[in-house]
């Protein structure tokens, strides 16, 4: 198991230039956390939910261990809106897809061979290493735009999907998302499918869920969470789909979760079933809009200064060539000479070495400021 020393590393450097420089003001664009509050729909049934709770007529012990109908049932409604036909049986409620994504391996056999891509979003990894699981890596780079099509020759049994992606911001369409399906169904493998930022996607042609694809139904999990897309990465709340037709692990996860899960407080559920309300869905789309506007103009300060990126559109991640340089000498460049942080790339895997990421979760001011900064340093 490697140290996880990405973000410390990047907070000692960052806190000893601010201690040698303190008269110069950081922007930082490394964080993957939002910056707007949760929006007035959101609130207003947290704060009804809780008055329920000290009443003795609405009072609520434990709930279902796969979440209230309310939130399931509008869950399944959001689902339907986009195409994609589910049961409610099939909708799992979680504290978040971290979660989720690392205690889905309860229901696998320990044999179980994982494709992992590279780069990658770390607990993927992390998970795998710490149950000793055999993991494969798969090759995303610039010749394949960061977006990895199997390959025929590896067998695995388990692989992990994420789109749009972090760390990249690259975005599978759904020809590529079918190769995925076709592959796992030949080789009776399943994806983990991550689309914790599905709601970043506006281009009406690119898949939000991967039950969108013919098929996946027989062979994908898919998981979401509503930290980026609602701001509530500190309320904590997501949702899993795990279709009847995969297997038996439906009722595995099921048989899982109500052995070592006691389910999310029904307060967040309310706040949670807010977000999918007509109400609550402009809201945070205003929200996203945010920060769209804030990885358009990162990536457009990019092309004008022709450096090669993916994402920034579609996704809140831009994803950039160091050129000749490495991923920590490119991170060192912007902290000294722009006052800017972001993410070196290496910090995902060896294919990240020599890439870097920043993030559009920052105010338009501060993004503007920094790129800025940024067009100056290399114009
Ligand atoms: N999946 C991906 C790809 C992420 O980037 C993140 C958070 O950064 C998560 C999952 C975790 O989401 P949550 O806050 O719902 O646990």
């Amino acid at each position: 198991m490697q140290d996880s020393y990405l973000f410390a590393t990047i907070a000692q450097k960052v806190s000893a230039y601010s201690a040698a420089h303190p008269d110069k003001e950081i922007i930082k664009m490394g964080i993957g956390d939002v910056t707007i509050p949760l929006c007035k729909a959101v609130v207003e049934a947290g704060v009804k939910a809780v008055k329920e709770m000290g009443e003795k007529e609405t009072f609520r012990g434990y709930g279902p261990y796969e979440g209230y109908d309310f939130l399931t049932g509008a869950i399944r409604n959001y689902y339907k809106k986009n195409g994609v036909e589910l049961d409610i049986s099939e909708i799992f409620v979680s504290d978040g897809a971290k979660s989720d994504v690392a205690n889905i391996l309860d229901i696998f056999g320990q044999d179980n061979v994982v494709l992992v891509p590279d780069p990658v979003y770390p607990v993927y990894l992390d998970t795998n290493v710490m149950l000793g699981r055999e993991v494969k890596f798969i090759d995303s780079n610039k010749s394949n735009g960061f977006l990895p099509l199997p390959d025929g020759k590896v067998k695995a049994d388990i692989i992990y999907l994420c789109s749009p992606n972090n760390p990249t911001g690259a975005v599978y369409n759904k020809e590529q998302l079918k190769c995925w399906v076709d592959y796992a169904l030949k080789n009776d493998a399943v994806i983990l499918f991550d689309a914790a930022y599905e709601f970043y996607v506006t281009d009406k042609t690119l898949p939000r869920s991967i039950f969108e694809i013919e098929g996946a139904k027989k062979c994908a999990i898919e998981f979401c969470s509503l930290s980026k897309t609602a701001g509530f990465t500190g309320t904590r709340c997501g949702y899993t789909v795990i279709p009847k037709a995969l297997k038996n692990l439906n009722a595995m996860w099921l048989r899982r979760q109500s052995t070592k899960f006691n389910g999310v407080s029904y307060v967040v559920q309310r706040m949670a079933e807010a977000v999918f309300s007509e109400k609550g869905q402009e809201q945070i789309k205003t929200n996203v809009d945010v920060y769209m506007k804030n990885a358009k103009h990162i990536s457009g300060v990019l092309n004008s200064l022709g450096i090669w990126h993916t994402g920034g559109v579609n996704s809140p991640y831009i994803w950039l060539s160091c050129g000749e340089m490495k991923s920590w000498d490119f991170f060192d460049k912007l902290l000294e000479q722009a006052n800017v942080v972001g993410t070196p790339g290496a910090g995902f895997g060896k294919n990240g070495e020599g890439f870097f990421r920043l993030t559009a979760f920052n105010n338009y001011e501060n993004t503007c400021k920094a790129m800025q900064r940024i067009e100056k340093l290399f114009k």
